[in-house]
């Protein structure tokens, strides 16, 4: 079976969202004092997240990226994490986290085969860190970092460049990441930040981060990558690791979008920028056979929109109040 949408893209790939919830207050993400948190029983549980995952599996999904709000602050992720790396057709499970949470957890996730880790790291400066995301947590996350990369996981390092608070910590990550077989991908930033802050235009898009990395690196090669990848990435010459830019606002990728997006509230969402197309926490409370959540997931792939640009006229007015840490980046 394959999930075919009505522009001929097949998705194969679930963004799921395990919570809204995050103990971090990343200022491009949402408001030093958080957004409205949802109440716990908006929230799927683990077994219907389990549900969910299965019956998008049979559907065609064969990757899932478990991510949130912060993955780990749910205390029963285990529970569905084993389930899923059991799960006949899902081929490859990974995590986005800020690292804060997963130290005690590294053994069970190696033990299950759970290998791809995207951390969260917009700063390698103490200060920065502790500024941009509001809490003193940069000790943790960089030793947790270090042992994921130590223990031989597949760890990519997620970096948004925002204007005015990190670009000076470019070349520094990827001078720090040298040695490392780490693939450090740089991000533009959108303005899903809770309303705290609108914006049209970015300055740092994928072209200034590319020509920024030039001045310092201009020996550096394009890599050929999966037709669906979102990054462009790049290897510079002596470096053992990679890195890659993201155009998230420029969106040039739309084209080959694999993607579905199922946040922890059961909304499924078919493009970051739209409106949710349905709601799956009623059908799986209602029906326990999973026929109506399969037509609800068949009907909204049948409506995608072409592109970014496309899904946000979906929106009344061009500010968006809504938070990553709700849709799940
Ligand atoms: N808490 C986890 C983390 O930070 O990795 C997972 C959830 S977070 C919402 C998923 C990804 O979205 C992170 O890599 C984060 O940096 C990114 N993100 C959050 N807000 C963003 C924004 N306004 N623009 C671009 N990326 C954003
Ligand atoms: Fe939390 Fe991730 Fe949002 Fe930062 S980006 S506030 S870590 S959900």
């Amino acid at each position: 079976m394959a999930l075919i949408d009505n522009h001929g893209r097949q998705i194969n790939y679930l963004r799921l969202a395990v919570t809204d919830r995050c103990n971090l207050r990343c200022n491009y993400c949402m408001p030093s004092e958080g957004i409205d948190f949802v109440k716990n029983d908006k929230l799927l549980s683990i077994s219907e997240l389990e549900k969910v995952s299965k019956i998008l599996v049979g559907l065609g999904i064969d990757k899932i990226r478990i991510t949130g709000g912060e993955p780990f602050v749910r205390k029963d992720l285990m529970v569905l994490l084993r389930s899923l790396s059991q799960t006949e057709g899902l081929n490859d499970i990974s995590v986005t986290t800020n690292a804060t949470l997963i130290g005690p957890h590294i053994d069970s996730l190696k033990e299950m085969g759970i290998k791809n880790i995207n951390v969260s790291l917009d700063s390698i400066n103490r200060e920065t860190f502790e500024r941009i995301t509001r809490r003193k947590q940069f000790d943790t996350v960089h030793n947790n970092l270090i042992r994921l990369i130590t223990e031989g996981f597949n760890v990519r390092i997620n970096f948004i460049v925002l204007d005015g608070q990190n670009e000076q910590d470019i070349i520094p990550i990827l001078d720090v990441m040298k040695h490392h077989n780490v693939s450090v991908r740089f991000l533009e930033e959108m303005p899903f930040n809770g309303g705290s802050k609108n914006f049209s235009t970015i300055k740092w898009n994928y072209k200034a981060i590319l020509e920024h990395i030039g001045k310092t690196y201009p020996d550096f090669e394009k890599l050929e990558s999966p037709k669906t990848s979102t990054s462009i990435n790049y290897r510079i010459k002596g470096h053992q690791g990679t890195f890659g830019i993201i155009p998230s606002f420029s969106r040039t990728f739309c084209g080959s979008c694999n993607r579905l997006r199922v946040t922890a509230t059961g909304d499924v969402i078919t493009c970051l920028y739209g409106k949710p197309k349905a709601n799956l926490r009623e059908i799986v409370r209602e029906h326990s056979s999973s026929e109506k959540v399969e037509e609800a997931i068949i009907t909204a792939i049948g409506n995608r929109a072409k592109t970014g640009f496309d899904a946000q006229k979906e929106h009344d007015s061009t500010v968006f109040d809504n938070s990553m840490t709700s849709i799940g980046g």
